[in-house]
């Protein structure tokens, strides 16, 4: 029996995760099949549900389903459960298990950014989506001392807030309204800028007027399609350290792997697919769109 692990979000043809683990899966010859399932939110439980057959290792999820998701598996980890929101379920016999392992891709990623500089202590996040919860968990436990949310609707960077309360008692965890003499003066006293909405992933759109950006700033994007997104071209102009989410990406799906098939996962392997795919565009598969019946071939881009 082949065995299964399949993408949940909607949309999904933008998603690199598709060729990286099909790839690991071929060169340790592991039987499974990476499969592309594009879900509208109504019906995400139905698709979750599916997931119980014996035949599937598990799942990815993403946007915009991290955080909906929750209720729907019978377990989470620690992670999973600090922070509200999981981008892998694992078996654990007949359990369906949330894992959240955009922590530790992001960690590496922030580690990598920040070489051997002094790890910073403020920050600001943009975005408070299932990806943004991760971020602002990881930098808590990485000991930031202020970090500042912005989101379009604030009221969900307010509810994110009061969600790690607990968590970030000991420093100063705040959601401000984004407006641009807002935004440049928290720039202003800030080392970190991490995007983790997905405006980047329309080319020529950024959270960010570029003439808002000082200097000496490190800069993640978390989008990696395209690699090179407005804010990061923007910030490379300014003179800015730039890092688009591609290391992510890989950090976050090598643990994805490791929870489906309890093997270390082959990293020059997907690292070579994900430069295959930047430089000659995604590997073509099917798409599933579920209830709808309709499976058409992704574009590709
Ligand atoms: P969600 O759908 O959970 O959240 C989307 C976020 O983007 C929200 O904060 C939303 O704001 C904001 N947003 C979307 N469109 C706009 C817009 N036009 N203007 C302003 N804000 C906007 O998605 P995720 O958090 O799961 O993912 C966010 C991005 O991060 C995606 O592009 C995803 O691909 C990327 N990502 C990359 C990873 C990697 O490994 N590199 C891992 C995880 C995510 P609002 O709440 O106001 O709607």
């Amino acid at each position: 029996m082949t065995n299964r692990v399949v993408l949940i979000g909607h949309p999904v043809a933008h998603s690199f995760s598709g060729g990286m683990q099909q790839a690991a899966f071929d060169a340790l010859e592991i039987d499974a099949r990476y499969e592309l399932w594009d879900r509208r939110p109504l019906d995400l439980a139905d698709a979750i549900a599916e997931l119980r057959g014996d035949d599937f290792l598990g799942a990815n999820i993403t946007i915009p389903h991290k955080e909906h998701v929750v209720p729907l598996v019978d377990k989470l980890s620690e992670e999973a459960q600090a922070i509200g929101a999981v981008n892998v379920i694992a078996r654990d016999g007949k359990k369906l298990i949330g894992h959240n392992t955009d922590v530790a891709g992001f960690k590496s990623a922030l580690d990598k950014i920040v070489g051997r500089q002094k790890m910073p202590r403020h920050a600001i996040v943009l975005g408070a989506g299932g990806a943004a919860r991760a971020v602002v968990y990881a930098l808590i436990t990485e000991g930031f001392q202020r970090v500042v949310v912005f989101n379009r609707h604030l009221h969900r960077a307010e509810g994110m807030v009061r969600h790690f309360g607990r968590s970030a008692s000991h420093m100063d965890l705040r959601a401000m309204p984004w407006h641009n003499s807002v935004l440049e003066a928290e720039l202003a006293k800030t080392k970190l800028l991490v995007n983790a909405t997905s405006i980047g992933t329309v080319p020529t759109e950024t959270p960010i007027p570029a003439e808002l950006l000082p200097s000496d700033l490190l800069v993640m994007d978390l989008v990696y399609n395209p690699p090179q997104s407005q804010l990061l071209r923007d910030a490379a102009a300014a003179r800015c350290t730039t890092q688009n989410g591609e290391h992510m990406l890989l950090q976050q799906g090598a643990r994805s792997f490791e929870l489906w098939t309890g093997k270390a996962a082959p990293l020059d392997v997907m690292q070579a697919e994900l430069d295959r795919a930047r430089e000659q565009g995604l590997r073509q598969m099917p798409i599933d769109f579920g209830p709808a019946g309709e499976t058409r071939q992704a574009a590709g881009s």
